[in-house]
């Protein structure tokens, strides 16, 4: 039914330069400058999924598999297959092919990996990188390179790193969250209900990975709190402007006429963020 799979196995490196290359420009646009490294990405052929991201001297360096995309795929084309056996308005709206879909949802991925490094998480790491999913490196912060093994990054041990993994999931998320949807506009709305859709695809796989690995630790935080914090972004996002212009104003409260109107927030309730949540269910 798909078939981007088969387009990236046909040239791996086209794909992901391409999907990288639109990744790096959402970020261009969105921050109002360009990210502050280069980056290079390697696909790598296993039907694993896992995505690392980590330091080298020029920039960054992501490695992906073709599992990662052939399992967000195989997501995608089951969501739409029940989708399409629901009543109209419950469906999942698609923007364009769903082939797109699996493209923006893989490209949330990369923007996961991108702010990884545009927060500074990697500069704290002790020059280690950081997984999704189960790489031959090993979970959550991964030692990519030397033979020889080094200390863990300011004595933590384990448990402590798993944890601190988990926080550095979240506030990458919410970056890559903010990144993707955009800024608030009324015209958007059926963009931010897609992009949203697009981004928890990704989620449920990374937290389906964690589940069917069954490893003594956990690396990734519960799908639940990321896509709670997926969705309290959306409910936020129409109030974000006036928060904006009220603190660039240096108002020490909010003006109701700097928010959009009752209708318009109600509208938008029910229009993207109770769609959202029913995929969810
Ligand atoms: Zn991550």
């Amino acid at each position: 039914m798909l078939d981007s799979l088969k387009t990236y196995t046909l040239n791996p490196r086209a794909y992901c330069d391409a999907i990288l290359e639109k990744a790096l420009s959402r970020y261009a646009e969105r921050i109002g400058v360009a990210f502050p490294a280069s980056v290079t990405i390697s696909s790598i052929e296993t039907k694993a999924f896992w995505a690392v991201g980590y330091p080298v001297k020029d920039g960054l360096k992501l490695e992906v598999t073709t599992g990662a995309l052939g399992r967000i795929q195989a997501v995608w084309e089951q969501a739409l297959r029940l989708s399409a056996t629901l009543p109209p308005e419950q469906q999942i709206a698609l923007l364009g092919h769903p082939d797109h879909a699996v493209e923006t949802s893989f490209s949330w991925l990369l923007q996961h990996e991108l702010n990884h490094h545009a927060i500074g998480h990697f500069s704290y790491l002790d020059g280690m990188g950081l997984a999704e999913g189960k790489s031959p490196y090993g979970l959550g912060v991964v030692q990519r390179t030397g033979k020889q093994r080094k200390p863990k990054p300011h004595g933590l041990n384990e448990r402590e790193l798993a944890d601190l993994h988990m926080c550095l999931e979240l506030q990458t998320d919410h970056d890559a969250i903010e990144i993707v949807l955009g800024a608030y506009s009324a015209e958007n709305w059926p963009l931010f209900r897609y992009y949203a859709t697009c981004i928890l695809v990704v989620m449920f796989i990374i937290e389906a990975e964690e589940r069917r690995l069954d490893e003594p630790l956990r690396h990734h935080p519960l799908a639940a709190t990321r896509l709670f914090q997926l969705i309290g972004h959306l409910v936020e996002l129409p109030t974000i402007p006036a928060i904006k212009r009220a603190y660039e104003e240096k108002l020490d409260h909010l003006p109701a006429e700097y928010l959009p109107t009752a209708d318009e927030l109600v509208a938008y309730r029910s229009e993207v963020v109770a769609p959202v949540m029913a995929t969810l269910f």
